[in-house]
């Protein structure tokens, strides 16, 4: 999402909105202001705050875009005028006419299957809609300072994964950071001795600006399905672990979600108990 964001910036910052087609109804989540205020309104730049593109245009109103699991994002030059299935909404760009170069930009918002998970709002300066509470990103101070304080007792991948709490990371990377940091997804931050504090904090960068590099090696919008295989150890249970440890990754289901992690690595060669199922015998 960083690195879209990044592409759709280059690409285009300084245009101006000239249409937003809505093509399928129930993604818009805001009435006021209409997406026709913001037309002829001049594009200040795209970026991403949790898992939110954030499009902000000179008037102050903000359009944040949430693709959601089966979203997808089509950069088309020039706009098309169809209308495929799952589609939500074509935003076009362009420039004012100026000498002899003309051209458009369409960006057409989609969606896969019949998840209908696709969200957008258009924000008042004064709004921050879904925005709102979004825990600090990796990278930030805020963010450090919270790894090194918090006194929290939840299990640390549920914290890893709550927006609210911090933001930018979710199920896939807390697992792999986790790993990295060779700490226990059943640990919390409050157990937390100062150096692996300071080894969750470090993993967790390294493992985004990893992502990120790859992420940016990529072309055009998201229109192919995520790339599998973008994790060293979400999703890869049975697999031998990343860190050659000669282990293999197990998976745990917690709450409502699972997750992978390497018990030589991380829990000191235990294996952990499904806690949905230990709760049951209880
Ligand atoms: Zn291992």
């Amino acid at each position: 999402m960083q690195a879209l964001s990044e592409r759709l910036d280059a690409l285009l910052a300084g245009t101006t909105l000239l249409r937003a087609d809505l093509l399928g109804f129930s993604s818009l989540k805001t009435y006021t202001p209409t997406p026709d205020s913001v037309l002829q309104h001049r594009l200040v730049c795209v970026h991403r705050r949790a898992k939110y593109l954030v499009w902000e245009f000179d008037d102050g109103i903000r359009i944040v875009l949430h693709l959601s699991q089966a979203g997808r994002l089509d950069i088309e030059q020039p706009p098309k005028q169809t209308r495929s299935r799952g589609s939500a909404v074509r935003f076009v760009f362009g420039r004012e006419p100026s000498g002899i170069e003309w051209s458009s930009v369409g960006v057409l918002v989609r969606e896969y299957g019949t998840h209908r998970k696709v969200s957008w709002w258009v924000l008042p300066p004064d709004d921050d809609g879904p925005l709102t509470g979004l825990g600090p990103e990796p990278g930030k101070e805020e963010f450090a300072e919270l790894i090194r304080t918090s006194a929290s007792k939840r299990h640390l991948t549920t914290d890893l994964r709550d927006q609210h709490v911090m933001s930018g990371i979710g199920r896939g990377w807390g697992d792999d950071i986790l790993h990295r940091a060779h700490l226990s997804p059943f640990a919390s931050l409050g157990s937390l001795t100062p150096e692996q504090r300071e080894s969750l904090l470090s993993a967790a960068l390294s493992v985004l600006n990893e992502a990120l590099e790859l992420e940016r090696t990529r072309k055009g919008g998201l229109s192919e399905a995520k790339l599998g295989g973008r994790f060293k150890v979400d999703g890869r249970a049975e697999e031998f672990c990343p860190a050659k440890c000669g282990d293999t990754l197990r998976r745990v289901s917690f709450e409502s979600y699972e997750m992978t992690y390497c018990p030589t690595c991380q829990t000191g060669g235990r294996q952990l108990k499904d806690r949905r199922l230990s709760r049951l015998l209880k």
